[in-house]
Order: C-alpha cells, then structure tokens, then sequence
C-alpha cells in the first residue's frame, strides 16, 4: 500500500486544477443558468490528455495508472459535474471497455481516436423500460448479411448530442433473456441514427443529455463487441469502470462543498463570532471532511485493484455507493450552512446539491448497491473471473 501520489500525479493534478479554475470556474454558473453544455471546453479537456489518460500509450493514451483516472475526475468535479461526466462516459465506460473487449481492428478504428481526444465515445445501454433492470430492454439486432439491422431507444444518454461512437446494447436473441444481450459500436453518421437532448432536468444542467433512436440502422458485424450474447458481461464490466470514476468524481464535489463551506464559515458571523465557531456548523464541516477522506481511500483501493489486474466488482460498488451518499449530504450541509443564501444561485452550493442527485441514481441506485453489498457479505453473490480483464499496470509497450 502507498498513499503518496507519485511525482507525475502530483503534476497531473495540479495541471487538472487550474485548469478547472480557469476555463471552468469563471462560467460554470452562467453555463448551468442556460443549459449549456461547453463543447469548446470538452475540446480543450481533449487536447489537455484526459480523455485517455489511463489508455495505454499503444492505443493513443498517457499510459498512466487507473487511480491517475480517479485524479482526472475528482479534480474535474470540483468544477462541475458535466465534465467529470462526459470523462466516466468516454473513458470509463466507453474506452476502457473498448480496451477490455475489443478486437485489434476495433481498438486501431475506434479506441485509438478516442484517447487521443479526437472522437468522443458514449455509452447506451439504459431504455425508457429498462434502467435497473437491464434485461428488459427492447432494442432488437437481427442479423442480415454482414451487417446487424439495429431498431430501438435509448434514454438518459449521456453526451448523446455531442459523441461519435456509442457502444449500444441490444438484443440478438430475446429467448436467452439477459446471456441474448450483445454489444455493438455504433457511429453517429450511420444511417437511421438520431438524438434528442433532455430539457428541464434538476441537475448537471451544463451537461448533455438525451435520448438516441435506431431506426433500421445497418451496423457492420465487426462492429460486434465481444461475440453474441456478451452484451450483459460487457455491460457488467463497464459498470466497474464508470462507477469507479463516478466515485472519484464525488470526492471533487465533497472538496468543492467544503471550499465553499469553509470561506462561508469565516466570512458570516452570528451572535458576535464566526459560524464556523458553533459546534453544529462544525459538525457538519467535519462530517464532509470525513467523508472525502473515506471516500477516497474506497476509490484508491479499487483503482489498486485494477491495477494489479484482479476484479473489483464490489469494492468499486463500496466506493460508488458511499462516495455519491457522501457527495449528496455533503451539499446539502453545505447548503445549510448558508443559509439562505446557499438557497440562490449567487452561491455555487445550490448548483452543487442539484449536481449530486444524479450521482446517487445512475451507474447503479444506491438502493442497488446496498443490495450488492449485502448480497456480497450474505454470501448471495460470488463474482466469477472474467474471459477479458483490463491490462495490469504499468503497461505492456
Ligand atoms: C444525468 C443522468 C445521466 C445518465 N447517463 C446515462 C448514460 O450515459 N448511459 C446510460 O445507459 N444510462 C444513463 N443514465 C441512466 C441511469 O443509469 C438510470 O437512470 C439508472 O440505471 C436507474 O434506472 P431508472 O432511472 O430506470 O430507475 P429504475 O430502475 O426504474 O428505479 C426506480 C427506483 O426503484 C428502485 N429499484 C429498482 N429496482 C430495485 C430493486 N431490485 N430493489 C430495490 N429498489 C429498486 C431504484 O433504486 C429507484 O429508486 C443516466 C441517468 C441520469 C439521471
């Protein structure tokens, strides 16, 4: 075990944060007031390395460790979920499956441009049916010839506006139930393919999300992921990497609550002294703290563990769990401790309690992690080894 950054993580995060304070920081709350995802600040994240910042260079990333990833989305979150998001659907859960499963032909054509930063990867799996309960969705792919003929809808997509390549999950044969599921790379430009952004949501307003629909889209059979009837595994598996950024994520939020908390604390006073100096406004302050610190070692240890290239199923669903829950009353204590000020938007914590709502919901509800983890400890549930694992770190050239 070693909790010390190394040289080269110390530098990535230092560069993650003030770039985050710079390009994002001075229009975060003008963004979120309109709706408005930056697509211009995505490309710069881009050209910056994060977006294949775990990828093995032979594929176009940095090649750093996976714990670098959970540096990336923590440090991204302090600024706003949006952006920390737009990495757990590109690399997490797009690019890190692309590595997992993919063929070489698929990784050259499709994982190669997408570290690099040049192509934007999404991720498809959840229907208007079908959100916990991913075998009920309805999105059918019938084999004709050398391609699939892909019909169906997908909701809740994140970046669904701005992505290139989606991976998207279908039936191939509904009578096998859930081992039926296969996984394909979809191209926005293939024909039949189109996409709605949802309006009126609680949070992540600076973000983009929608809906995507296949009408009759012909995707070519090397387009498979995987063989027939991975889908579900593969689904599985990408769940551990997005919950895994969506967990370090939520410790950006936790620090950006208690930066805002803490300034708070000094600058109003209340019967004669600072809030910061009455023992319930303290509470609250070290119950942030303390969950930041526990977070993070959650996430650390998962990250360790894909590292040395073992399965991290439940300690990734430990992390993503108690690190959204953290994040989630971290903002609402910080919206308490201004008061009503914490209620308008002349304070970034009202964004923050909207933002962290999300969190609790996708990559798995709280209430299916609790399940998990109960299931886990009850002996219910045994994880399997895996046919593909993530490459251990460091690297093969
Ligand atoms: C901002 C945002 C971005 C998203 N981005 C993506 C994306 O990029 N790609 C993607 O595929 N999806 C995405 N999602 C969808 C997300 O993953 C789903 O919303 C999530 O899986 C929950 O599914 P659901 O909303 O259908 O809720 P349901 O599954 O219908 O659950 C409803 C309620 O019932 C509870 N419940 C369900 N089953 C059980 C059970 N067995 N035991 C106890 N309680 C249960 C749930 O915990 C929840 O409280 C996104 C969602 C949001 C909000």
């Amino acid at each position: 075990m070693n909790f010390e950054l190394s040289e080269e993580q110390q530098m990535l995060r230092k560069t993650v944060r003030d770039f985050v304070d710079h390009e994002i920081m001075p229009h975060i709350g003008e963004w979120d007031a309109k709706s408005h995802f930056d697509t211009d600040t995505l490309k710069k994240i881009s050209k910056l390395g994060l977006m294949g910042v775990c990828i093995p260079s032979k594929y176009g990333g940095s090649g750093m460790d996976y714990n670098s990833l959970a540096i990336v989305c923590e440090e991204l979150e302090r600024g706003d979920t949006a952006f920390r998001t737009a990495v757990s659907v590109h690399t997490g859960l797009n690019s890190m499956t692309l590595l997992q499963w993919g063929n070489e032909d698929q990784k050259a054509k499709y994982l190669v441009p997408q570290a690099k930063g040049e192509k934007v990867g999404a991720f498809g799996l959840t229907e208007p049916g079908a959100g916990s309960d991913v075998a009920s969705l309805q999105s059918t792919a019938k084999r004709d010839g050398d391609d699939y003929i892909l019909n169906g809808q997908k909701t809740w997509i994140s970046l669904c506006d701005t992505a290139d390549h989606f991976l998207v999950f279908a039936y191939t044969d509904k009578e096998k139930s859930h081992h039926g599921i296969s996984c394909f790379i979809v191209e926005r430009t293939m024909q039949g393919f189109s996409s709605k952004a949802t309006k009126g949501k609680l949070g992540i307003r600076a973000g983009n999300t929608g809906e995507l629909f296949f009408d009759d889209v012909r995707v070519p059979k090397e387009n498979l992921l995987g063989k027939e009837g991975d889908g579900f595994k593969i689904a599985m598996a990408a769940l551990d990497n997005g919950r895994f950024t969506v967990a370090a994520g939520a410790c950006g939020q936790i620090m950006a609550c208690l930066e805002a908390s803490v300034d708070y604390c000094h600058e109003r006073k209340t019967f004669g002294k600072e809030i910061g100096k009455h023992q319930l406004v303290k509470q609250m302050i070290a119950n942030m703290e303390a969950g930041l610190q526990m977070s993070r070692l959650l996430v650390w240890k998962a990250g360790e563990l894909k590292n040395k290239g073992k399965r991290n199923t439940r300690e990734t669903s430990l992390a993503k769990w108690q690190a959204c829950d953290f994040a989630n009353k971290a903002a609402d204590d910080a919206v308490q401790i201004h008061g009503a000020y914490g209620y308008s938007n002349e304070y970034p914590v009202e964004r923050y309690l909207r933002n962290s709502k999300a969190p609790v919901i996708y990559e798995g509800t709280r209430e299916i992690h609790t399940i998990m983890q109960a299931d886990y400890v009850l002996g219910y549930r045994k994880d399997k080894s895996l046919d593909q694992m993530l490459p251990e770190w460091p690297f093969e050239d």
